[in-house]
């Protein structure tokens, strides 16, 4: 018998279809979830707007997934069982390169995702092929935990990734450039870690009035620009000992050098329009000021767990992140939202 779900499907750009497709079933090694909420990542709203060379259409997107386990393949031994809840990690590592053995599958030199190169959550049920089951990317959740909260796990672990470098320290200084989604939850992790003041500069008052209400750090809005001096004198003047580019703003990351005081550690963590990447900098100010740049790029298994304890958090408002919620059937609605820039995170229910 040939059972059929619903899904959005990807047939090119601004081309998404919801189909009847055939339902995965679990081959050995492979589990398949039943999605209860896919969030939409700005990924997935540029892979609609832009397509990219890893989704082949007809596709199924969408990577930052919960779900509850469906179907075990046959060998699947990761102390799953049906109906537990579960989130899923993207990334899923060749296996055999230098990245790969050192357990750093985000690094991987040849790695495959969730939602890019397998079907991913915008559909009701979606399949976890085997070398993910075996790298351990289904990550069970309490089934206390809300939907809503565990749909904020992926992107979280990405900014949890991030952050690991910056080593955060109450009382630090904290700058962060961009009031997006991910932005937020920087400013999040912050706070939690006792950092003050956090300022989140950004060009949209609309984002910046959730920094406020959240009471997530003092907003600092440098749509008129000279930005350095718009953030300096948010924080009286001083320095920061950690700043975070969470945009695809060159200017953001020189603005982000100009403001770090010694020994400050400085997050690139969103990258740049891939044409003009070349950032002049003055390197004798990370010399005599031992300043550290890192960078990032998604998330390894650690920060899924990371995150799970991090959202389990009642002292930070998770919920209040998702301000769109869309069934599978309006797919194309959410992408219109977040074309907008409206709100903050849409999720999709799958239900
Ligand atoms: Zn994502
Ligand atoms: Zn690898």
């Amino acid at each position: 018998m040939n059972h059929l779900m619903k899904a959005a499907v990807f047939h090119g750009i601004r081309d998404v279809r919801i189909e009847e497709v055939p339902r995965p079933t679990a081959g050995p090694g492979e589990v398949v979830l039943r999605v209860l909420r896919c969030s939409v990542c700005g990924t997935d709203k540029r892979i609609f707007t832009h397509g990219q060379k890893n989704v082949v259409p007809p596709a199924i997107t969408g990577h930052e997934i919960v779900g509850t386990v469906h179907e075990l393949g046959s060998g699947v031994d990761k102390g799953l069982r049906i109906g537990q809840e579960a989130v899923v990690a993207t990334v899923v590592g060749c296996g055999k390169c230098i990245y790969c053995q050192r357990k750093q599958y985000n690094l991987c030199d040849s790695f495959t995702a969730l939602g890019y190169d397998y079907a991913g959550g915008f559909a009701e049920y979606v399949k976890i092929p085997a070398p993910a089951v075996a790298q351990g990317n289904v990550i069970p959740i309490p089934g206390s935990m809300s939907r809503e909260r565990a749909a904020l796990i992926e992107p979280l672990s990405c900014c949890l990734n991030g952050q690991e470098y910056l080593s955060p320290q109450p009382g630090d200084r904290a700058v962060v450039f961009g009031a997006g989604p991910i932005g937020l939850m920087h400013a999040s992790i912050l706070k939690a870690r006792g950092c003050t003041p956090v300022i989140v500069a950004d060009v949209s008052q609309e984002r910046l009035d959730y920094v406020r209400e959240f009471e997530l750090g003092l907003p600092v809005n440098t749509s008129a620009g000279d930005a350095v001096n718009k953030i300096l004198a948010a924080g009286a003047g001083e320095k920061y000992d950690i700043a975070i580019t969470a945009c695809s703003v060159k200017a953001a990351q020189a603005d982000a050098l100009k403001l770090v005081r010694k020994k400050a550690r400085v997050s690139f963590f969103a990258g740049v329009p891939k044409d003009d990447p070349i950032l002049p900098m003055d390197s004798n100010l990370i010399h005599y000021n031992e300043v550290s740049i890192f960078g990032c790029f998604a998330s390894n298994l650690q920060h899924y767990h990371q995150a799970l304890a991090m959202v389990s958090r009642d002292d930070l408002p998770w919920e209040r992140f998702l301000t769109h919620r869309f069934k599978l059937q309006d797919m194309v609605k959410a992408y219109a939202v977040i074309e907008a820039g409206q709100g903050i995170k849409t999720v999709i229910d799958c239900e």
